[in-house]
């Protein structure tokens, strides 16, 4: 799972956000990343995010766990007001095991996976081997692959959790 934040007390919001995780019916974490400061994608003008990485276990559905995460966006108080812009928290399923989910309201790798270095630097650190599902190559490879001028412009800043 993918952590954001850019609005509030963020390492208070992300702490909560893993607690809420934890809460989940079937669901179990097994490796939390670094925090990272970063850059903000899409919607510039805006503050920085705060983005970790989680891996955990679910017995579940993939569409049960999405219900699960977007319950814990919600009662962390995150309202949408646009899209990109500041939240609170924000929850991304990125991958689940092998699978690959393409429906309107699911898709499993997350499709924007592969162009964000605060999913793919805290994604390797937890499994620098894994080879994504769909894409064929691992986490480094991906961020590799992206233009130097890219990174740079991503600003990833790993900081220490409260
Ligand atoms: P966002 O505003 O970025 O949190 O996007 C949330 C929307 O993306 C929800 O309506 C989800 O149904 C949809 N969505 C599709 N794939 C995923 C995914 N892998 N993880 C989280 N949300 C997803």
């Amino acid at each position: 799972m993918g952590l954001g934040c850019n609005q509030g007390d963020c390492q208070e919001h992300l702490h909560a956000a893993l607690e809420g995780l934890a809460a989940l019916a079937g669901y179990a974490t097994l490796a939390l990343s670094s925090l990272y400061l970063t850059a903000p994608v899409g919607k510039t003008d805006q503050a920085r995010f705060y983005n970790a990485v989680v891996r955990g276990r679910y017995s579940g559905e993939p569409g049960e766990l999405l219900a699960g995460l977007q319950a814990v966006e919600k009662a962390r108080g995150r309202v949408r007001l646009e899209q990109w812009g500041p939240r609170t928290l924000d929850l991304d399923l990125l991958i689940f095991g092998e699978l690959v989910v393409d429906l309107p309201e699911l898709t499993v790798p997350h499709p924007r996976l592969a162009e964000r270095g605060f999913v793919l630097i805290p994604l390797a650190e937890l499994a620098p081997e894994l080879i994504i599902p769909g894409l064929g190559l691992t986490p480094g490879q991906l961020w590799e692959r992206l233009p130097a001028q890219e990174r740079a412009r991503q600003e990833l800043r790993q900081i220490e959790w409260d």
